[in-house]
This record gives C-alpha cells, structure tokens and sequence, in this order.
C-alpha cells in the first residue's frame, strides 16, 4: 500500500488525508452530528502540517499577530533556560508573566547544559553579546523525564527502530560515549545548580551576568528558586 491519497473535500475544507474512505463519507456528504463534532472528526483525520497551515493562513489573514509585535533584543534582558516539556509551552511564560519580546527563551531536554560549548550555551553567549542580555534564568520543572532516564531503554528503542548494532558501536568507536550523552539526573534542585554553575564559571561569559536558577511545578506554575 502507497502513501494514503488526499482528498479535496466537497464543503471547501480543503484536502484531507485520509485512508478511511467511509470517515471522508461521514464527514462530507451530510450528518446529523453538529458541525463542531464534525470538525473534530476532521482535525483527527487531517496530519498535523494540513491543521498548522491550515490554522496559519487564517491566522496572518485575520492580522491575529498583530498584538506579538516586538523587537529582536529583550525588552527585560533576560534570556531563560528550560525544558522542552510539553506543559510548559504556554504556561512557563504565562507563570512568569513573560510576554512576548520580553525575554530570549532557550529549552532543551532537562535543562542540562552537556557540553560547556554545545549548542545552548552557544546560545546563551549569543544573547549576552549581541542581543543585550543581562540575566539568564535556569528554569527546571517538577516531574522531568530526564530525571532518572533510563539510557539501556533508549539504546534498545534504537536497535527496535532499525539502528543497527554496527552503527552504534561505530558511533561508540568515535569516542561518543552515548551512556554519557543520554544520562539524565538525580534530582532537579541539584540539577538546576548544576547548570547554573557551569554557566557562571564559563570562561567565555563577562562579568557582571546575572545567573540564577528556579524550579517550577509543571501543574500550578509556581517557582521556586534554587540557587
Ligand atoms: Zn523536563
């Protein structure tokens, strides 16, 4: 079987890709359900990249961005390290008060900085020297999935997906030592400070940075600092 067709959809709703030819049916060619189920119906059939374009024509048709206006360097001069957990998307910045333009946000997994220069702290030292910054939040959350990650799981899950064991073993033979590069961490006060520490005493970060870390709860937003 190939790649499922896409439908053009006889109410204008654009092109669905669906393989359930009886769900195209159903939702095209008259119901008695309510137009809002129907529409859930559709969004589950559609992939995510038809749903964002989709939601994104309408969004700059309508000038909906017009209240994101904002310049390139933070208003507050503030960048802030977190995780990229999916709670936090919207509630990090609404739990801080953080608008957009306000601050340079930077995320990873865990909040854990690996390689002192590795690809978030090129980050952070790209927002101190050329877009202003003066203070640098490390945010960890409650209930990381980096904490305590289990890497022979991960090593097992690449082996089921199709990495073969020759490939890992070349990577391993490189000099990457993957136990290393996965390993999560203990526990997140003492991880935030970790962090937190390596970005203090990086040779290349000036004098006069503000550092600090806090953790937040990932249900209610509080935070807490740590360090
Ligand atoms: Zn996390």
């Amino acid at each position: 079987m190939g790649a499922p067709a896409h439908y053009p959809c006889s109410e204008g709703r654009g092109y669905h890709q669906i393989c359930v030819h009886t769900l195209y049916a159903f939702i095209c060619f008259g119901t008695k359900k309510s137009n809002k189920y129907i529409d859930s119906l559709v969004t589950y059939a559609m992939s995510n990249k038809e749903i964002i374009m989709e939601h994104n024509k309408k969004f700059v048709a309508s000038k909906a961005y017009e209240p994101f206006a904002a310049i390139v360097k933070p208003r507050r001069k503030l960048a802030i390290l977190s995780c990229m957990d999916t709670r936090l998307v919207e509630l990090l910045p609404a739990a801080l008060g953080i608008k957009n333009g306000d601050a340079k946000v930077i995320k990873n997994a865990g909040v854990v900085i690996k390689d002192p220069f590795g690809i978030t702290m090129r980050s952070l030292l790209i927002s101190v020297y050329l877009l202003g910054v003066e203070e640098i939040f490390v945010i960890g959350h409650k209930d990381c999935g980096v904490q305590g990650l289990n890497v022979s799981k991960i090593k097992e899950k690449m082996i089921t997906r199709g990495v073969t064991q020759d490939k890992i073993d070349l990577v391993e033979g490189c000099g990457i030592d993957l136990e290393e590069h996965f390993k999560g961490f203990e526990e997140t006060n003492e991880s935030v400070r970790d962090t937190v520490k390596i970005i203090k005493k990086h040779p290349l970060l000036p004098t006069g940075i503000n550092v600090l870390g806090f953790v937040i709860d990932p249900n209610t937003g509080e935070i807490e600092e740590v360090v």
